[in-house]
C-alpha cells in the first residue's frame, strides 16, 4: 500500500491555504501522508472521486462549486451535512464515500462562546450562510438571514427554520457568508447593506486573505470582537482531519501554515 493521499477538490483551489494548513499538521502527527490539490471542473468532480477512492485517497475537502455535488455521490451523510445541503469533507474507506460538513461545527469552535440566546445576523444564503444559520440555529441563537437577492434568503429561511430580514436588524453576532469582502473598503460596506447598522459585539467573517476584511475592520473600530475567516478554514480542517486519522491535530500549527504557508 503506497502513502495515503488526502486532497481538496475545487475550482479554482490555487489559492487555498488548506494543503499548507493540513501538510503542516500531518508532518507534525508524524504521519507520512500527503495533501494536495485537485482543481476540477465540474464535469470531472463524479468520476474522479469515484476513481479517487481507488487510488489511495482517504479524504477530501470540498469547495466551490462541488459541495453540493459531494452530498449527493456520497452513500451515507451525516446529520449536519443533510439539513445543509452540502458537504465539505468526504471520508473514502471501505469503497464507499462518506458525506460530512465541517463547516457548521467549524464555525461554532472558532465563535468559541456560547451563542445560545444571541441575535444573530448571517449575511449571505449560498452554502456558506446554510452552514451557519444550522449551526446557530441549533446552538439557540435567535437567526436572521439577509441576502442581496431575497428570494434565496426567504427560501433558506424557511428550508432551516429561522428568520429572513428584508433590512439590517441590530444583532449581537453578525456573519458574513458572502463573497464581498477584500476589496475596496467602502464599497464591502454597502455592497453588505450594514454601512449604518450599530456594530455588534461579535462579528464573523468567513472571507479570509492577507489583511483584515472590510466588514471586520469596521466592527472592530466599533468595538467588537472579531474572528477571521482562517480561524473558521482552521477549525473546520481539523475537524475533517480528525475525522480521516482518528487523531486530534494541533489547532496551533494548522493556524501557522494557514497564516504563513
Ligand atoms: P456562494 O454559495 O457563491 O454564495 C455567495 C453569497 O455572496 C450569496 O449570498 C451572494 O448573494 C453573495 N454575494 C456575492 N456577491 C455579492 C455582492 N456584490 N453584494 C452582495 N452580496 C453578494 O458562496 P459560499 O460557498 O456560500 O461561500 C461564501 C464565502 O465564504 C466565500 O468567500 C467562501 O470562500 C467563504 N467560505 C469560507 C470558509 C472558511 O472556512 N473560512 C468556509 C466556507 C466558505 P446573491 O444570492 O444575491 O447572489
Amino acid at each position: 500500500m503506497g502513502r495515503a493521499l488526502l486532497g481538496v477538490a475545487g475550482r479554482p483551489v490555487g489559492h487555498s491555504r488548506s494543503p499548507a494548513m493540513h501538510n503542516a499538521a500531518l508532518a507534525e502527527m508524524g504521519l507520512d501522508w500527503l495533501y494536495v490539490p485537485l482543481p476540477l471542473p465540474e464535469r470531472l468532480f463524479g468520476p474522479v472521486v469515484a476513481a479517487l477512492g481507488r487510488s489511495g485517497f482517504r479524504g477530501l475537502n470540498v469547495t466551490v462549486p462541488h459541495k453540493l455535488a459531494a452530498l449527493e455521490l456520497a452513500d451515507r451523510r451525516s446529520p449536519a451535512a443533510t439539513a445543509i445541503g452540502a458537504a465539505n469533507t468526504l471520508t473514502l474507506a471501505d469503497g464507499g464515500v462518506h458525506a460530512e460538513n465541517t463547516d457548521a461545527a467549524g464555525f461554532l469552535d472558532a465563535l468559541e462562546e456560547d451563542p445560545r440566546g444571541m441575535r444573530a445576523l448571517v449575511l449571505g444564503a449560498g452554502g456558506a450562510a446554510r452552514a451557519v444559520a444550522w449551526a446557530l440555529s441549533g446552538a439557540g441563537a435567535d437567526v436572521a438571514v439577509l441576502n442581496r437577492t431575497p428570494e434565496r434568503s426567504e427560501a433558506l429561511a424557511r428550508d432551516l427554520g429561522v428568520r429572513h430580514a428584508r433590512a439590517p436588524e441590530p444583532a449581537d453576532l453578525l456573519v458574513n457568508c458572502t463573497t464581498v469582502g477584500l476589496g475596496a473598503a467602502d464599497d464591502a460596506l454597502a455592497a453588505l447593506g450594514v454601512e449604518a447598522m450599530e456594530p455588534p459585539a461579535i462579528a464573523v467573517d468567513l472571507v479570509y486573505g492577507d489583511a483584515p476584511s472590510t466588514l471586520l475592520a469596521w466592527a472592530e473600530r466599533g468595538g467588537a470582537r472579531v474572528v477571521d475567516g482562517l480561524e473558521v478554514l482552521v477549525r473546520q480542517g481539523a475537524l475533517s482531519l480528525e475525522r480521516w486519522t482518528g487523531a486530534r491535530p494541533s489547532l496551533a500549527t494548522m493556524r501557522r501554515a494557514a497564516r504563513h504557508g
